[in-house]
């Protein structure tokens, strides 16, 4: 059976993270064909940073993962990166292929994949692209729907950071995938700890996250014997701590079926909205000072930007923060924000040509 017909929620994606021996294979299989994992995932065509490191068994792969869906029935995904790769997924009777974070930065390669794809039926999970580039990663996922695949996912596993003493191997930054859902919020979104996190003390917390953000699936590596994997060993978990973390899972639902809590949220939504309009009203109230100010000071013939002024808002904006239960770092990256509109409006009044309004 297709693993779209499982609706399984979420949907769960498990295996090593490369195809290491048919035994390895069997072995994992036979571990997850028990559980609620809809696909099994194994690289086989392994896309490494240097070369000289292990890349894969390829084709010889293909068929451990063939033989171990015959015998336990696990329907089973590989990366693809070349047209080749794809004409041997399908001939293998891949379930699904993913497209890796490094093959999604480039549209040529994206696009020649996407032609070989076209007129087949698999799915494709796109990878999210090393840099975070919402753009890039919807273009992606563009080139898939536009050459008519029915069923295309964005898999979200973090970004590169060159910030040292980041604890992960890539960092999230949420607001990324969360944008391609505000844009898109047809597609469903799966999370890959295993590559966010890169350790795997942190793949159960980063789990939790991305159910509690509305994700629709997770992707994590697990491997029998994760110590001695051939490649992303910190970061893969045994079958048990698998089961443990899928255990210990909230699951969160956008609906719920309680209706006095979707009574509640309601009203604390309607409530929340009337708040939005004051604050943007505040908002404009407070532009339409600073452009009062902005017209006295070319009277004047003063600076817009008054470093003293600056130093004493923060200072003070920050103490009220604190006093209302608020950190005072958001209130401080709120303020930049203000103080930067401030001044951009400022500025234009100083440098237009207009005769000055009296006021
Ligand atoms: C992988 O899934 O093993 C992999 C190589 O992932 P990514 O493209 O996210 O680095
Ligand atoms: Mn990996």
């Amino acid at each position: 059976m297709s693993f779209l017909k499982t609706e399984q929620t979420p949907l769960l994606i498990a295996g090593p993270c490369s195809a290491e021996s048919r035994t390895q294979i069997f072995s994992i299989a036979e571990s997850l064909a028990h559980s609620n994992v809809s696909l099994l995932r194994a690289g086989v065509w392994k896309p490494r940073s240097r070369p000289g490191s292990f890349e894969g068994y390829g084709e010889e792969a293909l068929g451990w993962l063939a033989e171990s869906k015959k015998y336990f029935g696990l329907p089973f995904a590989v990366e693809v990166a070349e047209a080749k790769h794809v004409a041997l997924a399908l001939e293998y009777g891949a379930d699904a292929v993913w497209i890796g974070a490094r093959t999604t930065v480039n549209p040529f390669h994206v696009q020649q994949l996407a032609d070989v794809i076209k007129g087949t039926p698999i799915p494709v999970f796109v990878k999210n692209p090393v840099t975070p580039d919402v753009d890039l990663w919807m273009g992606a996922i563009e080139r898939f729907e536009r050459v008519g695949v029915d069923h295309v996912f964005a898999v979200h596993r973090g970004f590169t950071s060159y910030q040292s003493g980041s604890k992960y191997r890539n960092p999230p930054n949420w607001v990324v995938p969360i944008e391609l859902k505000r844009r898109r919020p047809d597609i469903k979104i799966i999370c890959d700890p295993s590559h966010i996190s890169g350790n795997r003390v942190l793949v159960a917390e980063v789990s939790q996250k991305a159910m509690d953000m509305g994700f629709d699936g997770l992707m994590i590596e697990v491997h029998p014997n994760p110590d001695s994997a051939w490649s992303d060993a910190a970061q893969q978990i045994t079958p048990d701590s698998f089961g443990a973390l899928l255990k210990g899972l909230v699951i969160r639902n956008a609906r719920t079926i309680d209706l006095s809590a979707s009574d509640e949220l309601e009203y604390l939504r309607a409530l929340t909205d009337g708040v939005d309009t004051e604050i943007i009203e505040l908002l404009a109230r407070r532009m339409e000072l600073s452009e009062k100010m902005g017209r006295l000071k070319k009277r004047c013939n003063m600076p817009v930007y008054n470093p003293e002024r600056w130093a004493e808002i923060v200072e003070s904006r920050s103490q009220q923060a604190q006093t209302q239960n608020l950190s005072p770092d958001f209130i401080l990256n709120l303020y930049e924000k203000i103080h930067h509109e401030s001044v951009r409006r400022q500025l234009d009044i100083l440098e237009s040509k207009d005769n000055l309004p009296k006021d």
